[in-house]
């Protein structure tokens, strides 16, 4: 099964308010509103999709990639960033995101610095900070508790 947002003016099948939803099943298409969007487990999807990361082996984390495909899905509509504090001396940065859609709106925080972020990524900080507060605004919007694995730092 997949679901995507609905482009073209259709009914819902289990009602009469307008679909925001296309299901694809077999190949068929049908509709839905917000209310009657069947439901999906989400953890084994974002798992056969290889969106579910395990941090030493044990500790199961949700992919940037996999939550951004969800929320697109699930109706978003507007992504905002913004810093809410920077401090150039110790690169430290918090960036709020607020996300807007069908769901309604969530607001979720991100903070970086170098040492809380991977080696890799170290001089980017900042976009650091910006995705993990994108990542935590998408799981109060998805209503997904799994952490994402951008909030983890494995020291490589
Ligand atoms: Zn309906």
């Amino acid at each position: 099964m997949q679901i995507e947002l609905c482009t073209t003016e259709e009914t819902c099948i289990k009602c009469e308010k307008k679909a925001v939803y296309t299901i694809l099943i077999n190949g068929k298409k049908y509709y839905s509103c917000e209310e009657h969007r069947p439901e999906i487990n989400l953890r084994k999807r974002l798992e056969s999709l290889g969106h579910i990361v395990y941090i030493n082996g044990k500790d199961a984390t949700v992919t940037v990639a996999g939550l951004l495909m969800l929320i697109h899905e699930c109706g978003i509509k507007e992504i905002n960033t913004e810093i809410i504090e920077h401090d150039r001396e110790s690169k430290f940065c918090i960036v709020q995101a607020t996300l807007k859609g069908a769901r309604g709106v969530y607001t979720g925080y991100g903070d970086a610095c170098p040492q809380s972020t991977n080696r890799m990524v170290q001089a980017h900080y900042i976009r650091v900070a910006e995705s993990r507060a994108i990542a935590r605004a998408a799981r109060w919007y998805l209503g997904i508790g799994l952490t994402a694995s951008n909030e983890i730092v494995t020291g490589e």
